[in-house]
């Protein structure tokens, strides 16, 4: 018996169809329905997408539409067998418990385990934005929010309109996290706790019957004739299911769990793992001068590839003690990622304090000051437009006098001044190790369906998050990218 029915957008999903047989609302009035491997047998109503009424029922009606609370009837099959159809998703972070929710959300009847070798979930959702989480984005055109992935964008296309961040910020509204959006378009719950985040995860998972297994190490992933089979480090029997999504992340921050298992498990299975390098992360310059400035920071500036002009980023940033920070600074390594840096081959980079400021115009308020305070020393006019710790470098970076009076100064060295503020030039040498958020690369996108996350190599295999080749720049738009892709993982790996 093939079931047809439903079918309606609903409100966090522009494209998907409809969502789960409502069977827990119900089940308190009517005898259970027969489980089948892949859905719910007798299962009842089919509903118009217009009046949302029930238009059509096979066995005992089971609601008004009144009764469905916008949840519908979907397209349930009948595979002949009575087993219930078993999902594993590996990986409690971002991408799992997302894909878990989703699962359940498109059938009540699926058995879902979630893995996790942790002993709690999320650690890193706990810890993302500083403990405040910062979920999503809060910029609502979908075509803009996909330029902020500089790996992955296009693959992420299906996966971002269904689940945009608008519809994530409804989601766990619904789901009782208020969350705000600030000045910056960075999303956090309004709690400022990461952990209220992971929490609607948790409950949401007790109330619909999800076994989540924690301190449960995967060390290996089989594919049988039918199936998987997972192997945990501690248990002697393989834990055998109809499907997996692998939502291991990658290897940023190991001591939240992500070791990097997951490359592992997808080669063993077929997939191919591109080259790994660190992203988001601050960079280290040749030049020692920027620690006798660390703690300086700019709310905006532009970075560019002195070779490449092209490559370019712009938002706030920070000196340290090693070199620079930052927003724009991580977004910057983003775009090297797979660059080699060393001490002997830096990478030379140009920061723009005055990006919109045309460096003519830069002059002339230099000039302007030098004319207006003629006593005053090279050093203190310049200091009227940046910090003085700043200008002693640049003074010094420039071979120029500091003391100087600046009626003494020519014209050529005040728009070498000038230049340099349009364009402070760094030799960038090596990443901060460690510290990086993100890995970039990951399974190759092209062995991946994006309208489901399928793997084309090995059906029944999904994959969602970091562990793919897709990384975002900072701003909430990692976690979105896991969000939207553990959510299309989840829905297809019941429907598919
Ligand atoms: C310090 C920090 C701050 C960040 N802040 C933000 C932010 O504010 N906004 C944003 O958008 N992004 C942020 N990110 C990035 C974002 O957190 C990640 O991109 C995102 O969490 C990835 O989600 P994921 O589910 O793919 O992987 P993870 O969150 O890495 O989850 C993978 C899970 O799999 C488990 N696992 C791994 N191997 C196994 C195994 N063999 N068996 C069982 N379980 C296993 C791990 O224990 C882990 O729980 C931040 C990252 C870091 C490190």
């Amino acid at each position: 018996m093939h079931l047809m029915c439903l079918v309606q957008r609903t409100k966090y999903n522009d494209t998907a169809l409809g969502m789960c047989v409502p069977w827990r609302i119900y089940s308190d009035h009517l005898p259970a329905p027969r489980c089948t491997k892949y859905g719910v047998r007798d299962t009842y109503d089919v509903m118009s997408r217009h009046s949302q009424k029930i238009i059509h029922s096979v066995g005992i009606p089971i609601a008004t539409s009144g009764d469905v609370r916008g949840r519908y009837v979907r397209h349930v099959r009948d595979h002949g067998t009575n087993c219930v159809m078993k999902i594993a998703i590996i990986g409690g972070g971002a991408a799992g418990l997302m894909a878990a929710a989703a699962a359940r959300e498109e059938s009540d009847t699926v058995e879902i385990f979630l893995i996790e070798k942790n002993d709690s979930l999320g650690k890193k959702v706990i810890i993302s934005g500083g403990g405040r989480c910062n979920l999503t984005t809060g910029v609502e055109n979908t075509r803009q929010v996909l330029t902020n992935y500089p790996r992955g964008s296009k693959f992420l296309s299906k996966a971002m309109y269904a689940f945009p961040p608008k519809s994530v910020r409804v989601w766990f509204e619904d789901h009782g996290v208020k969350v705000k959006t600030e000045k910056d378009m960075r999303v956090f719950p309004c709690s400022n706790d990461g952990r209220d985040v992971v929490r609607v995860f948790e409950k949401l998972f007790q109330q619909t019957g999800i076994k989540v297994l924690f301190n449960a190490n995967v060390i290996g992933i089989t594919k049988r004739d039918n199936g998987f089979a997972i192997k945990l480090k501690a248990s002697k029997n393989a834990l055998t299911v109809d499907r997996v999504i692998l939502t291991t992340g990658g290897q940023a921050y190991r001591n939240t769990g992500s070791t990097g298992d997951g490359y592992a498990f997808a080669q063993s299975l077929g997939h191919k793992i591109t080259d790994l390098a660190p992203g988001l992360s601050a960079l280290q310059t040749k030049e020692s001068w920027p620690a006798r400035v660390a703690g300086l920071s700019f709310p905006t500036a532009r970075f560019s590839l002195a070779g490449d002009p092209k490559i370019t980023c712009q938002g706030p940033f920070i000196f340290t003690h090693k070199g620079i920070s930052g927003p724009a600074v991580f977004a910057l390594s983003s775009l090297l990622a797979f660059h080699q840096l060393t001490p002997e081959r830096p990478v030379a980079v140009k920061i723009d304090l005055f990006d919109g400021v045309n460096q003519d115009v830069l002059l002339k308020r230099i000039q302007f000051n030098a004319s207006k305070y003629t006593k005053k020393s090279l050093c203190n006019v310049l200091a009227m437009l940046v910090p003085k710790t700043l200008v002693e470098c640049m003074l010094d970076d420039l071979s120029l006098e500091a003391d100087a009076q600046i009626a003494a100064v020519s014209k050529k060295d005040l728009m070498r001044c000038a230049a340099w503020l349009k364009a402070v030039p760094l030799n960038i040498s090596s990443r901060v190790a460690g510290d990086e958020f993100v890995t970039a690369g990951g399974v190759d996108l092209a062995e991946i369906n994006p309208s489901t996350m399928e793997s084309k190599i090995c059906p029944g295999l999904f994959l969602a998050g970091e562990i793919l080749d897709i990384d975002g720049f900072t701003g909430g738009f990692n976690l979105q990218s896991a969000w939207c892709t553990g959510r299309l993982a989840g829905k297809s790996a019941v429907d598919v």
